[in-house]
């Protein structure tokens, strides 16, 4: 299994920024055993792909999150990168026949004219964590084409966003005009615009399919082989959840506890299954009663 990985590189002779990124063994773990259709790994794998690229542009240590919840046949979908590596994401829908009529649309999936884009900084222990939010408004059906235009507004930058899904596999590769030096010269403005104008057609000249197959090194060589570029040291990623015994507790615990007991009662044990990652946590009677022990008692 190839590891997933995140390039950077920029061009020599202009401000201009280049990513790429492909999900494979992440998305093999986010999707085993959780039974999504199709669409909803379509979704989900570029949506992955475009957390893992705002991310890596952050420069404080947390997480970026994209969701949306609609009326449509996905009821619920939310991509997230930690710590600029860490990867997790769920989707829930309802109808699947209304999933297959959707097709790869994100609208008609959604049923929604947006979604969310939430930047949480200070995620570490004991900071206190800000989250931005912005809207990313869904003008039409492809994903990648509405986030471009989100990224291109919130950030004033010229921007080309591609996202390919082969249903293995997920690749993006993100390009972005950076404002020039406060003393560049008119001739040198000239040039990079012309430059980027070169750049976004070459990336337009690329396939799907391209997109989704070649390697990095094949990409870069065979759109942009006439310019210098400067590619920096992969960064890896990785699927993670952020489940933990102790968080099935805090979630148990906030639940009416009348509710718990008739469920022990009933079941014997109650089980917490994670939705993310499908980790189960199992409550019996003695597990059960401990969370409403007072604390510091124990149960003995
Ligand atoms: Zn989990």
């Amino acid at each position: 299994m190839s590891e997933d990985a995140l390039y950077r590189f920029s061009f020599a002779a202009a401000p201009i920024r280049g990513q790429w990124v492909r999900l494979e063994g992440t998305l093999d773990a986010l999707f085993a055993g959780r039974g999504y259709p199709a669409p909803v790994q379509s979704v989900l794998a570029e949506m992955l792909a475009a957390v893992s690229l705002a991310a890596d542009g952050i420069k404080f240590r947390g997480a970026v999150a994209l969701q949306a919840r609609g009326p449509g046949p996905v009821t619920t979908i939310l991509a997230e990168c930690r710590e600029q590596h860490l990867l997790r994401g769920l989707g829930r829908w309802q109808s699947d026949a209304d999933l297959d009529a959707a097709g790869g649309d994100v609208m008609r999936l959604l049923g929604e004219g947006q979604m969310t884009l939430s930047l949480v900084s200070g995620t570490e222990a004991g900071a206190d964590p800000t989250t931005y939010q912005g809207i990313v408004s869904l003008t039409n059906g492809s994903l990648a084409e509405n986030l471009e235009a989100y990224f291109e507004n919130s950030e004033q930058l010229p921007t080309r966003l591609l996202l390919a899904w082969d249903g293995a596999r997920v690749t993006g590769l993100l390009l972005q005009r950076l404002p020039a030096a406060p003393n560049a010269t008119e001739m040198a403005l000239e040039q990079h615009g012309a430059l980027w104008q070169e750049a976004l057609v070459l990336a337009d000249s690329l396939r799907a399919e391209e997109l989704a197959r070649w390697s990095v090194e094949d990409l870069l060589r065979r759109l942009f082989h006439e310019h210098a570029l400067m590619v920096q040291p992969p960064r890896a990623l990785s699927f993670s959840c952020t489940c933990s015994r102790e968080r099935s507790a805090t979630m148990l615990q906030a639940l009416p506890k009348q509710e718990i007991l008739e469920l022990l009662e009933e079941r014997g044990t109650i089980e917490v299954t994670c939705e993310i990652c499908g980790a189960r946590y199992d409550y019996d009677a003695f597990d059960t009663h401990a969370l409403y022990a007072p604390p510091g008692t124990g149960v003995h």
